[in-house]
């Protein structure tokens, strides 16, 4: 499951102080529904975390009070709760105004940041902005993954911090908050490589420890185009409802810029955790293939017993032991849970109601003589299907009816079809079912010999 676009992945010293535990967090904006790609970005922080021994903390960056949702946050925290990512502490960015405020004014005071007059442009543009005085120069840091990046932060001139006391921008309030949260370590999307260095000027002018950056790779869609809600990235929690499994998610997401260095693709989270590290995070983009993650969920619906496969898909029916016998079934075909339901409103659909097969359906293609040859072909299987144990494999089935279509065959009146095809009609009344062998060991010989007749009568009728 290597989703890369660059294989070299040279061995990188995580640097840490030895004295403080290990703080990552995940801090997005509630400002929509987030999709997998943005949650990468917990999953890597979660792993690094609890591989560290360290806390993983969870802050809603709600500043932008006109885009920010309720709706979205409550979406986010179930996400989370949904792919097993516990925070340790939950923080609400809004919550911190008055702690921004005063250290906005701390800067103030000590003028490396000031009030700017400014000449508004366009209507809601403000008159009074409060801007960080830029000592200029050139600003190095090194980020975990890619290496010692270098800014001339003079380019970015005297930048905004804040528009009122009460409003700061972005790359303040984020600084203030992962220095009051004891964060050790920026992981966070590689969009966010070209915002550091002004965060850093704000960390240093603060007097705040420099936290370890690790800007994750970007994720690419099948077009090869940025992930994004723009171009179509589902919500994180659509996926819920395909019936994806969220062990599937989390395994398929730790692999989007990261792999545990051997042949390993199949990972609980627990071996994740163990296995995880930042050091192994590629620099080239990943890639979000959607028919990756179905086969990936399809290896961990394989894995689950079958109370078990029943219970997660939060699958029932009046007929349980039928339901039962066709988790294999569902089990070799389905990727996703949505999928089982198209299953069972489908093709398997015949084993919970007794199908009405028209007469001409039953009959065998392009035979002479079909209504006869069909008729026979099913009278001379009730023997061998009354003769059957109650519990019976698709198998055993095959071996005594196999033998007959056979005979049949021998007798050149159009081969093992000719038995084969009215069976599984009568069975199932459908184009599309599952073979008769396998509908038999599901249904049972007595259901079985009940459709099998009634296909009889309507044959005579
Ligand atoms: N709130 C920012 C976002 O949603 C993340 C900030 C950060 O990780 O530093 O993109």
């Amino acid at each position: 499951m290597n989703q890369t676009n660059d294989n070299s992945m040279p061995q990188r010293k995580i640097i840490s102080n030895g004295v403080s535990p290990v703080v990552t967090r995940f801090a997005p904006s509630p400002t929509g529904y987030l999709h997998a790609g943005n949650y990468r970005t917990a999953v890597f922080a979660y792993l690094f975390a609890k591989h560290s021994g360290g806390k993983f903390i969870v802050r809603i960056e709600d500043t932008d009070a006109a885009r920010s949702k309720r709706e979205y946050e409550e979406n986010i925290f179930d996400a989370l709760a949904w792919l097993n990512l516990p925070a340790d502490a939950t923080y609400r960015q809004s919550e911190h105004r008055s702690r921004h405020r005063e250290l906005l004014e701390k800067l103030i005071a000590a003028d490396t940041a000031y009030v700017s007059k400014e000449t508004p442009q366009k209507p809601g543009d403000r008159e009074e902005v409060i801007r960080f005085r830029n000592p200029g120069g050139s600003l190095t840091f090194s980020d975990v993954i890619h290496g010692d990046i270098t800014t001339d932060v003079t380019d970015l001139g005297d930048f905004i911090i804040a528009r009122s006391l009460d409003e700061p921008v972005f790359h303040f309030a984020v600084v203030v908050d992962d220095a009051d949260e004891g964060v050790t370590h920026v992981i966070r999307g590689g969009d966010h490589i070209s915002n550091t260095a002004r965060q850093l000027l704000i960390s240093r002018a603060l007097g705040f420890a420099t936290p370890t950056y690790a800007h994750l790779p970007l994720i690419m869609d099948s077009q090869h185009k940025k992930l994004g809600k723009r171009t179509g990235a589902k919500a994180l929690t659509d996926y819920r409802l395909l019936g994806i499994l969220p062990e599937a998610l989390l395994n398929y997401l730790a692999f989007l810029g990261w792999n545990p260095g051997d042949t390993r693709e199949y990972m609980s989270r627990d071996e994740l955790v163990e296995a995880f590290d930042l050091t192994r995070v590629q620099k080239g983009s990943a890639v979000f293939d959607e028919v990756k993650l179905f086969s990936v969920n399809q290896h961990w619906m394989r894995k689950l017993s079958t109370d078990d496969f029943l219970t997660r898909g939060n699958l029932s029916s009046d007929s349980p032991e039928k339901l039962r016998k066709a988790v294999p079934l569902l089990q070799e075909r389905a990727r996703t849970y949505g999928e089982v339901q198209e299953m069972l409103d489908g093709e398997l659909s015949c084993l919970f109601s007794a199908p009405e097969p028209a007469r001409d359906q039953l009959l065998a293609k392009e035979l002479p003589g079909r209504q006869a040859v069909a008729k026979s072909a099913l009278e001379g299987l009730l023997e061998a299907i009354k003769a059957l144990p109650g519990e019976v494999s698709a198998e055993e089935v095959k071996g005594v009816i196999m033998p007959l279509a056979d005979e049949e065959e021998a007798r050149g009146k159009g081969g093992r079809g000719a038995v084969l095809w009215p069976l599984r009609y009568a069975l199932s009344g459908q184009e599309r079912s599952p073979d008769p062998f396998t509908l038999i060991s599901i249904l049972g010989p007595e259901e079985s010999l009940a459709r099998i007749q009634k296909a009889i009568a309507i044959l005579e009728g």
